[in-house]
C-alpha cells in the first residue's frame, strides 16, 4: 500500500504531482512519500503491540537522514552495519539504546565508536569479532551488550545474493559454536554482556514458514543458554520480509508478527526487528527522463538519464520493477521494450522484453518500488552526479538530498 497514485491521467505522490517536482529539480530524482514511510511503520509496529518489542529499521535500506528522522520520531530504533551509518543515525536523533550494530567486519574505530556512543547492543559474528569487543571494551572501561547472529541453516527461498542464514553464508556463527562462544564469554570475557540471540536469515523473504524455521531454532538456542545461567532478554529476529515489485505475494506484517508472536510468547522476552525494505521499499519511486527510443533489429529500446549507477537492483540482481507513465496518454497501445541507461555496460537496464505504453523523448517515467537499497546502493559511475531526493508530505515536497554537482564528483582528489 502506497500513496503514488493518478489523479486524472497525472502521477501524484500524496498530494503532489511528479511533474512539478521535476519542473522544480529536474531528473533523475528519488520521490518517496512520507504518509507511506508512517503508515508502514506503523502497521509493523501495530502487529506486535501486544508483547514487549523494538522494531530497529534498517539503515541501509535507505539512509537518508530525512527517512532516518521520519522513523525515529515514530518510535523506531536503527540497526546499523557501519561507524558511518551511526553518524547518520545520530545525526537524525536516534536513541543510542535503540541502536543496534550488526555486519560481519566492524573496523575497531567503529566499534570504539559504537561503544562511546552507547548502543543497545553488538550483533557478534565470529569469535575473534567476540573477543576484539571485549578488549576494546576493557580499554574503554566498558561494558557491551551483546548478541551472537547466529546462522540457523534455514532456506529463505530468496535470491541467492540476499540469502544470509545459509551454512555455505558469510553471515553468523553456527547454532552449537554460539552457545559454547557465549559460554566462554561469560567465563572469560568480563566486559561483555550477552543480552540477546540475533539471526537474520535474507532479504525480500515472501514466505512464512523461513521466519517460523529459524525462531524454533533460536528458541532453542535461547532455552539452552537460560539452563546455563545466561539471561537472555531480546530474540533479534532481524529483518528481511518482503514486498511487492511485480506479482509476489509476501505476508502482511499481521500475519507475520502473529506467526512471530505464536511462537515465541512462551520465552518471555522482548522481540527486536531490523525492517528495511518492507518499511521504504513502495515508499519511493525513481523518476527518470526519456532521452530517445531506438528501433534495433530485434528489439525496441527506451534510453532514459537514469542508470544502474542510480538504481543497482535490475542489474544486481535482475530484479522487477514496475514502470509508469508519469502522464498516461489516451493511447491504449503497448509495445515491447528493453529500458536502459546511458552507461557503458550492458548490465545497464532497469526492464527488459517488457510491454510498455508508447513513450517518447521527453516523456517522464517512475521506476516503482524504488525506495530500499535505492539511493543508498547509488554510486557515481561514470562520473555521474548522483540524483536528487525529494520527499513529499502532503501538498508539500522537500528537497532532502540536493542533486550533486560536477564540483561534488572530485571533492577530495587532488594531483
Ligand atoms: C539488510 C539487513 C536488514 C534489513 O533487511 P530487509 O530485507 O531490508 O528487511 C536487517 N538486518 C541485517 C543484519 C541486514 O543486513
Amino acid at each position: 500500500m502506497h500513496f503514488f497514485n493518478y489523479k486524472g491521467n497525472k502521477l501524484y505522490a500524496e498530494g503532489v504531482p511528479i511533474e512539478r517536482i521535476v519542473k522544480k529539480v529536474g531528473t533523475p530524482c528519488y520521490v518517496y512519500s512520507k504518509k507511506t514511510l508512517v503508515r508502514h511503520y506503523h502497521a509493523f509496529d501495530d502487529a506486535f503491540r501486544d508483547v514487549p518489542h523494538l522494531i530497529c529499521y534498517s539503515v541501509k535500506a535507505n539512509s537518508n537522514i530525512a527517512v532516518l528522522k521520519t522513523f525515529i520520531k515514530q518510535g523506531s530504533g536503527v540497526d546499523i552495519v557501519s561507524g558511518g551509518e551511526l553518524f547518520r543515525a545520530l545525526k537524525a536523533g536516534v536513541n543510542p539504546k535503540k541502536v543496534v550494530y550488526s555486519g560481519v567486519g566492524k573496523r575497531e574505530d567503529e566499534i570504539e565508536y559504537a561503544l562511546k556512543t552507547g548502543v543497545l547492543m553488538f550483533n557478534v559474528e565470529s569469535p575473534e569479532e567476540l573477543r576484539a569487543i571485549n578488549n576494546i571494551a576493557k580499554r574503554l572501561k566498558k561494558k557491551a551488550g551483546f548478541a551472537i547472529r547466529v546462522n540457523p541453516d534455514v532456506e529463505p527461498k530468496t535470491h541467492p545474493y540476499i540469502s544470509t542464514g545459509l551454512k555455505k553464508n558469510k553471515f553468523g556463527i553456527e547454532t552449537n559454536q554460539a552457545i559454547r562462544e557465549y559460554i566462554y564469554a561469560k567465563n572469560n570475557l568480563k566486559n561483555l554482556v550477552p543480552i540477546g540471540v540475533d539471526c537474520h536469515i535474507g532479504s525480500q523473504i515472501t514466505q512464512l514458514t523461513p521466519f517460523v524455521n529459524a525462531i524454533k531454532k533460536t528458541s532453542d538456542i535461547i532455552e539452552n543458554l537460560r539452563n546455563e545461567g545466561i539471561d537472555i532478554k531480546y530474540l533479534d529476529m532481524g529483518g528481511g520480509l518482503g514486498i511487492t515489485y511485480d506479482k509476489e505475494a509476501p505476508p502482511h506484517p499481521g500475519k507475520y508478527g502473529k506467526a512471530v508472536i505464536d511462537e515465541t510468547k512462551k520465552l518471555g522476552i522482548t522481540l527486536i526487528f531490523e525492517p528495511g525494505r518492507v518499511m521504504a521499499g513502495n515508499a519511493g519511486i525513481l523518476v527518470t527522463r526519456v532521452l530517445y527510443t531506438k528501433k534495433g533489429t530485434q528489439k525496441n529500446f527506451i534510453i532514459v538519464d537514469a542508470a544502474m549507477n542510480d538504481l543497482a537492483r535490475p542489474s544486481l540482481y535482475g530484479s522487477y520493477h514496475a514502470i509508469k507513465p508519469v502522464k498516461k496518454s489516451n493511447s491504449k497501445k503497448e509495445i515491447t521494450v528493453d529500458v536502459v541507461g546511458p552507461i557503458c555496460e550492458s548490465g545497464d537496464f532497469f526492464a527488459k522484453d517488457r510491454e510498455l505504453p508508447v513513450f517518447k523523448s521527453g516523456d517522464l517515467m517512475a521506476i516503482m518500488s524504488a525506495g530500499a537499497y535505492g539511493f543508498s546502493m547509488s554510486s557515481n559511475y561514470n562520473s555521474r552526479p548522483r540524483a536528487a531526493e525529494v520527499m513529499v508530505d502532503g501538498n508539500k515536497f522537500f528537497i532532502i538530498r540536493e542533486r550533486e554537482s560536477y564540483k561534488d564528483l572530485i571533492k577530495g582528489e587532488s594531483f
